[in-house]
C-alpha cells in the first residue's frame, strides 16, 4: 500500500465569515491510498478552532504512515490517532479503498439504500441588507442556515425573514452569543420561525445552557466531537452536529450517530468549507437525520471533477463511485 498526502487550497465563492473571522480560501489535505491498481482518497480540513494546522495534521499522518502502509484496519486507525481532521482523511480513503477492491459501493458495504438529501445554504455573516440580497438570489432555497455573531443578530434574521417569507431559517452563532444575549434573542427568534439554534455560547459556557429556556431546539457543534462528549451534553443541547472532520472520520461519525440517537439527541449532519470529496462520506452519514447541512462546494468557486451537482433546491443526488464509495 502506498499514501500520498496532498495539500490543496480551493477558492471561496465571494467571502466565507463567521463569527470567529473570515476566509477566501479553503485549505484541505487529501490522502490517497493505492493498493495495486484500486485508489482510495478522503478529504480533510484542518481546523485553527481544533488547533489544527496544515502543518500539524500532515505530521499526525506522517506519523501513521509504516503502519498505513503496512495495511492496517479501521478499527486499528481508532487507536492510533485521535478524533480530528487526520484521521478523517486517512478513514475515509480506507474505506472509499475497501469499496474499490471489493467492487462494492459504499451502499452496498453498509447494507444502505441511497436516497437523495436537500442541504442547508450558508449565508455568510453579513450586514443584514447583504444578507437578505442573498437569501433573495437564492430564493427556491428551501433551507437558510444563518451564521451569526451576537450584535445586531436580530435584524439579520429579520431581514432574511422578509426577503424569504416561506423557507425554513436555522441559525449558528458559532460561540458568539452570551447568556443575556440569549434570554434577549431567543423569544424574537421564536417569532421568526426559527427552528434550530446552532452552538450559541462559547463551549466553555455549556453548563449555563441547563438554566436556560429552550423554546427553540439547542444544537452542539463545537461543543460535540466524539463519543465521549455525548454525556456532558445532555440537559444542555437537543441536537448535536456530526461532521466528520470532528469525529475523525466515517467510522466513529456512524458510531456517535447511533450513540446519540439511542441517547434521544436530535441529528444534524455538517461540514467545514470543503470539497464534494469530504461531502461524500457525510452524505452516507446524513441519511435519515433531521438537517443535512453538506453545502460546502455550494460555498466554492470550484469543486472536484465529479462532484455534487446540488439543484436550485438544494437537492443533491447520490454521489457517483468516481468521486468516492
Ligand atoms: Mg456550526
Amino acid at each position: 500500500m502506498q499514501l500520498e498526502i496532498i495539500e490543496q487550497s480551493w477558492p471561496i465563492a465571494g467571502v466565507f465569515r463567521i463569527s470567529r473571522g473570515s476566509r477566501t480560501e479553503t485549505k484541505v489535505i487529501q490522502v490517497k491510498l493505492t493498493h495495486g491498481t484500486a485508489v482510495g482518497r478522503g478529504e480533510c480540513v484542518p481546523y485553527a478552532r481544533y488547533d489544527e494546522t496544515l502543518a500539524s495534521v500532515r505530521q499526525q499522518i506522517e506519523d501513521i504512515r509504516p503502519a498505513v502502509e503496512a495495511g492496517l484496519s479501521r478499527e486499528q486507525l481508532l487507536q492510533m490517532l485521535p478524533a480530528g481532521a487526520a484521521r478523517n482523511a486517512v478513514d475515509c480513503a480506507l474505506w472509499d479503498l475497501e469499496c474499490k477492491r471489493s467492487d462494492q459501493s459504499i451502499w452496498q458495504l453498509l447494507g444502505v439504500a441511497p436516497k437523495a438529501l436537500t442541504t442547508a445554504y450558508t449565508l455568510s455573516l453579513d450586514a443584514p441588507e447583504k444578507m437578505q440580497q442573498k437569501a433573495l438570489e437564492h430564493k427556491l432555497r428551501p433551507l437558510f442556515k444563518l451564521k451569526l455573531a451576537g450584535a445586531g443578530d436580530l435584524e439579520r434574521v429579520q431581514a432574511v425573514r422578509e426577503g424569504a417569507p416561506n423557507a425554513r431559517i436555522i441559525i449558528d452563532a458559532n460561540e458568539g452569543w452570551t447568556k443575556t444575549i440569549y434570554q434577549q434573542l431567543v423569544p424574537e427568534l421564536v417569532k421568526l420561525g426559527v427552528e434550530m439554534i446552532e452552538q450559541p455560547l462559547p463551549q466553555a459556557d455549556d453548563h449555563l445552557l441547563a438554566e436556560l429556556e429552550h423554546p427553540i431546539a439547542l444544537c452542539a457543534d463545537e461543543s460535540c466531537h466524539d463519543r465521549k462528549d455525548l454525556s456532558k451534553l445532555q440537559g444542555r443541547y437537543e441536537m448535536i452536529n456530526i461532521k466528520i472532520d470532528k469525529t475523525g472520520g466515517l467510522t466513529e461519525a456512524l458510531a456517535l450517530k447511533q450513540a446519540a440517537v439511542e441517547s434521544g439527541f436530535g441529528i444534524m449532519v455538517g461540514c467545514m468549507v470543503g470539497t464534494s470529496l469530504a461531502m461524500a462520506p457525510a452524505f452516507v452519514l446524513a441519511q435519515d437525520v433531521k438537517i443535512v447541512d453538506l453545502d460546502g462546494p455550494l460555498l466554492l468557486a470550484k469543486d472536484q471533477s465529479e462532484g455534487f451537482n446540488y439543484t436550485v433546491q438544494s437537492q443533491m443526488q447520490p454521489m457517483t463511485a468516481k468521486l468516492w464509495g
